[in-house]
């Protein structure tokens, strides 16, 4: 079953819940919310199923999820996803959510927005 399409879902820790957006979907402007992390995984599929259309186990199913919890300080030298290491003229733009990752062969996601320090 090779010709199953592949999803992508990032899910990340936000207060009390896990955040999971699809960014096939409408450009990852819709999300939805799983309250632990074992229902990632059920939650992204039935949303996958809806908003797309398709039967929730016709698809591979990746699900992506941060390697860092959030920093205290807000400063993030390295990717919260992949583990790459910003440049240094990139830290403070992806600390604030303005870039994406740009870590040499980084991820491209940019800092979820409950990972920002809070001013
Ligand atoms: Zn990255």
């Amino acid at each position: 079953m090779s010709d199953r399409k592949i999803y992508t879902a990032e899910a990340w820790p936000e207060d009390e819940v896990w955040i999971i957006k699809v960014p096939a979907i409408e450009h990852g402007a819709c999300v939805t919310e799983a309250a632990t992390p074992e229902e990632i995984e059920p939650m992204a599929r039935d949303f996958i199923a809806v908003m797309c259309d398709v039967e929730p186990d016709s698809f591979i199913l990746e699900i992506v999820t941060p390697k860092y919890p959030p920093a205290k300080d807000g400063i993030y030298p390295r990717c919260v996803w992949c583990g790459g290491e910003n440049y240094v003229l990139g830290v403070l733009h992806y600390s604030r959510g303005e870039a994406a990752c740009a870590a040499h062969s980084g991820c491209g996601r940019m800092l979820p927005d409950s990972y920002r320090a809070k001013d």
